[in-house]
């Protein structure tokens, strides 16, 4: 079999990006990849750009706001089954794809909370991931990446404090930069589990929140042995996402960065604003959550974008600044 008529079984056509991301909202794209190993993405890398096609990278998609009809020319290429792990040295080291939410159950004090954290690790890199006291920037060791517009390069690495981290900030979101994997601090963590539960994983859609909540809030729970006070600390994170309904409907978590020279998050300054419950088309702001749009009857990738608009305009008219958003918004068209 040619490298060519190989690519051509990988790269999927007509693939419902909606299925891909836990918004639940993206139309059919023209081409589509889940590569499971560094070969084949490299070779995927190189036939975008023998046929001038650009590819998007992502992960879970759980921050995304995917087009009703996305571009032709885009090769959307999913790493969530790019989820290998090695101890390497003190650290833990992790493929881009592998999903964040295992590291809290290795009982690590500094990782716990990553729990229901969706997402992969890249993407959690690039976006410096952060709640419940925790933060990316400070787990992380080297980070190794490909640079998309000089492969020749090969394989790079950065130390963390290289990253340019900040509040939702990284070194990534400046460059064309495809995070392969990253070292995590983790001296005593060798989880005997893992491979375990990550070949039961595999078989899993986490990109859907019903799927991940199910896999990691309820089954690994009961199934991976930790400290009572390990236990409670991820309960504890668990009532409050729960509370906040993160997994009952489809949605991409908060949608806009907070902003800390107003020094109110902007879930509540939305509150303050009575914008709470708004409704456009299937989309509705959030009852539970200011900073959540969710999607709670078949929401278009417009609704959703009209919402933000209107956020964007009420909270500019009243506190005089326009918030940032913090999910990424692919071009595309409207339906
Ligand atoms: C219910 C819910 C709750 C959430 N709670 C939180 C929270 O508490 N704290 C928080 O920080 N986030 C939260 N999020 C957002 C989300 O969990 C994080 O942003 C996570 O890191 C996304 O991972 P992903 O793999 O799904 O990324 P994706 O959505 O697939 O990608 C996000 C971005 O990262 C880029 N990217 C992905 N992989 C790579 C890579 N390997 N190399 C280069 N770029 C890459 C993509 O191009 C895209 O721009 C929440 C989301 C949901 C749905």
């Amino acid at each position: 079999m040619t490298a060519e008529i190989k690519l051509e079984k990988i790269i999927k056509k007509d693939v419902s990006l909606a299925e891909h991301c836990s918004y639940k909202i993206g139309g059919v794209t023209r081409f589509f990849a889940q590569p499971g190993s560094l070969q084949e993405l490299e070779e995927i890398i190189e036939y975008c750009q023998k046929k001038d096609l650009n590819p998007f990278i992502f992960g879970l998609g759980s921050n995304i706001l995917f087009p009703d009809r996305p571009d032709n020319e885009t090769l959307f290429v999913s790493l969530k089954k790019m989820v290998g792990w090695e101890k390497k040295n003190k650290n833990l080291f992790l493929e881009a794809g592998f999903p964040l939410s295992f590291l809290a159950y290795t009982g690590q004090p500094d990782l716990i909370f990553t729990h229901l954290l969706p997402g992969t690790l890249g993407a959690s890199v690039y976006i410096n991931a952060r709640c419940y006291e925790g933060e990316m920037s400070r787990i992380l060791g080297k980070v190794y990446y490909l640079d998309l517009k000089n492969l020749k390069n090969g394989i790079q690495e950065l130390e963390s404090k290289a990253c340019n981290f900040a509040y939702k900030e990284s070194i990534f979101q400046e460059n064309p930069w495809l995070i392969l994997g990253a070292e995590i601090k983790a001296e005593e963590t060798s989880p005997n589990w893992l491979n375990d539960e990550l070949a039961k994983a595999k078989s899993i859609n986490l990109s859907a929140l019903d799927n991940f909540f199910r896999y990691f809030g309820k089954g690994l729970f009961s199934r991976v042995k930790m400290g009572v006070e390990e236990k409670e600390k991820l309960q504890q994170i668990a009532a409050d996402r729960e509370r906040k309904k993160q997994f009952s409907y489809p949605s991409c978590g908060s949608v806009f960065k907070n902003n800390y020279e107003i020094g109110v998050p902007t879930g509540m300054l939305v509150e303050q604003l009575g914008l709470k419950g708004l409704t456009r088309g299937g989309a509705k702001i959030s009852p539970y959550h200011g900073n959540f749009i969710i999607n709670f009857d078949r929401a278009s990738s417009g609704d959703v974008k009209y919402l933000i608009q209107l956020v964007q305009d009420k909270v500019n008219s009243k506190f005089g600044f326009i918030p940032e958003p913090e999910v990424v918004i692919v071009n595309g068209q409207e339906s």
